[in-house]
C-alpha cells in the first residue's frame, strides 16, 4: 500500500514555495532592520512548559497539544507556539545579562491537534516576533509599526489595526469578578463549554463562536473600563506613539485574547483584500509569561502570523517563481559535453542555467525550455559549433542571433545582466 502524509499534515510543493520564501525574506529583511535577531528553537520541549506558559485553561493545553511520552518517561509536547520557548532560551542562556531587551524573531513550525479543514494544517507555521525586557509603550507601538510594514511590505492591502489593553496583575482580577458575575446572571445562554469556563477562564467567552454567547456578551463590561492609572497611562502613550508613527487604529474592546499571559496592549490586524474581512496576525504584551515559567520578572511584547493565511492573502497577479536565465539545448554528444562545461562554468557565475539530461530532439528541449520559462535558449547544434558558433534565442521576443563561442560566457552575461 502506498504511504500517504498524515491528516493535517501538508507537503509545501516547489510551485508553490517561491511564496514561503518571499514572506521569509521579507520579514527576515524588515526585522532586521528593527534591530531583530533570530532565534531558532526547538521543536520539541517539556510539557510544563507549555501548560505553564500558555495556562492549564485554554483550549491549546485542555485539547490540542501533542504531547507523549518518550522513552525515558518525560512527558514531552510538539511546540504549539513559539514565545514560551523563546522566553525559556532568553531565561536558559542569560540572554539579558549583558543587556535586559532582546529583540527575537523565529520562523518555524508549530503543532496543534485541530480539526483539520481547508488551509488549516496540524503542523502549520509561524513567524513569531518578541521583545523581551522593556516596559516602555514606545516598543509596543515599534512592534505594531514593524508588523504593518512588513505585511505592507509582502503585498497585503487594506489592513485594519486593532487595539485594545487587558491590564495588569492589579486590575484584571475585578473585571474578571465583574465579567463572572455579569455572565453569571446569563449562563442559561451559554454553550456548555462555556458554562465551565464561566469558572474557568470567563474572559474566553468573548472568543466562543456559539450565536447564543455572543448574544451573552454583547453588553458585557469592558476590560478598559477597568484598568488601573498604570494601565490607562501605559495605554494613552501607546495610542501617542501610534498616532506619531501615522498608524490608524480602531478600538476593540471585545478583543481579550485566551491566554492567560496576555497584560495591557492586544492587537489585530485585519484585511479587507481579496473582498472578505480576514484577521491576518494578533499580538500583544505578557508581562506575566516569564513568572508562570519560573523566571525573572521580565516584560515581553510580539506577535504570531500564520504564514498559511498570509501566504493566502498575497497578491495573486505577482511571480513568485524565480524561472531559468538560459536553457542550454544541445544536439549530439559532442554538443552535450560542451554544454555540461559551459553550464558548469554559468553556475560559477550566479547564472541560472539548465540543460535536458535525455537527448531529446530540438523541439522537445524548445518545449522544456518554454515550459520552464527560461528567459533564454542557448542551442549548441553540431554544425554551428564546427562554424565556432552557436544560436542565442530570446524566448519573450522570439528573436534569435548566432554569436561565435570565443568569449561566450561573457557574451551570455551580458544579455542575461
Ligand atoms: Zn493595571
Ligand atoms: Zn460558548
Amino acid at each position: 500500500m502506498e504511504i500517504k502524509a498524515i491528516r493535517g499534515f501538508n507537503d509545501i510543493l516547489p510551485d508553490e514555495i517561491g511564496k514561503w520564501q518571499f514572506v521569509e525574506e521579507t520579514a527576515r529583511e524588515v526585522f532586521e532592520g528593527f534591530g531583530f535577531s533570530e532565534i531558532r528553537i526547538p521543536i520539541i520541549e517539556r510539557t510544563e512548559l507549555f501548560s505553564r506558559g500558555i495556562g492549564e485553561a485554554t483550549d491549546i493545553v485542555e485539547k490540542e497539544m501533542y504531547t507523549f511520552i518518550d522513552r525515558s518517561g518525560n512527558s514531552l509536547t510538539l511546540r504549539p507556539e513559539a514565545t514560551a520557548s523563546m522566553a525559556r532560551a532568553y531565561l536558559e542562556h542569560q540572554i539579558y545579562s549583558f543587556d535586559p531587551v532582546a529583540k527575537l524573531y523565529c520562523i518555524g513550525p508549530m503543532f496543534r491537534y485541530e480539526r483539520p479543514q481547508k488551509g488549516r494544517y496540524r503542523q502549520f507555521y509561524q513567524i513569531d516576533a518578541e521583545v523581551f525586557g522593556v516596559e516602555n509603550p514606545m516598543v509596543d507601538a515599534e512592534v505594531i509599526l514593524m508588523l504593518i510594514q512588513f505585511l505592507k511590505k509582502v503585498g497585503l492591502e487594506n489592513l485594519e489595526l486593532q487595539i485594545n489593553s487587558l491590564g495588569c496583575r492589579a486590575c484584571r482580577p475585578r473585571y474578571r469578578e465583574e465579567l463572572k458575575n455579569f455572565l453569571m446572571s446569563k449562563s442559561f445562554q451559554l454553550c456548555e463549554d462555556c458554562q465551565r469556563r464561566l469558572h474557568t477562564n470567563p474572559l474566553r467567552i468573548f472568543d466562543c463562536k456559539v450565536e447564543t454567547c455572543q448574544e451573552a456578551t454583547a453588553n458585557a463590561p469592558q476590560v478598559i473600563n477597568f484598568l488601573c492609572a498604570e494601565c490607562q497611562g501605559h495605554f494613552d502613550k501607546v495610542k501617542e506613539y501610534l498616532e506619531m508613527a501615522g498608524l490608524e487604529y480602531i478600538l476593540n474592546p471585545r478583543m481579550v485574547r485566551g491566554l492567560d499571559y496576555y497584560t495591557r496592549t492586544a492587537f489585530e490586524v485585519v484585511s479587507y483584500s481579496l473582498g472578505s474581512q480576514n484577521a491576518v496576525t494578533g499580538g500583544g504584551r505578557y508581562d506575566n509569561l516569564f513568572q508562570e515559567i519560573g523566571g525573572l520578572d521580565v516584560p515581553g511584547i510580539g506577535f504570531a502570523i500564520g504564514m498559511e493565511r498570509l501566504i493566502s492573502l498575497l497578491p495573486k497577479d505577482k511571480e513568485f517563481i524565480q524561472h531559468p536565465h538560459l536553457f542550454v539545448a544541445a544536439l549530439g554528444e559532442e554538443s552535450y559535453k560542451e554544454a555540461y562545461q559551459l553550464i558548469n562554468q554559468l553556475h560559477l557565475e550566479g547564472v541560472r542555467a539548465e540543460l535536458d539530461y535525455e537527448g531529446k530532439s530540438l523541439k522537445s528541449q524548445m518545449r522544456k525550455a518554454d515550459k520552464l520559462k527560461a528567459r533564454f535558449v542557448l542551442i549548441l547544434g553540431e554544425e554551428e559549433l564546427k562554424r565556432g558558433r552557436v544560436v542565442l534565442r530570446n524566448m519573450e521576443t522570439k528573436s534569435q542571433e548566432e554569436i561565435p563561442i570565443d568569449n561566450l560566457l561573457k557574451s551570455i552575461k551580458e544579455k542575461i545582466f
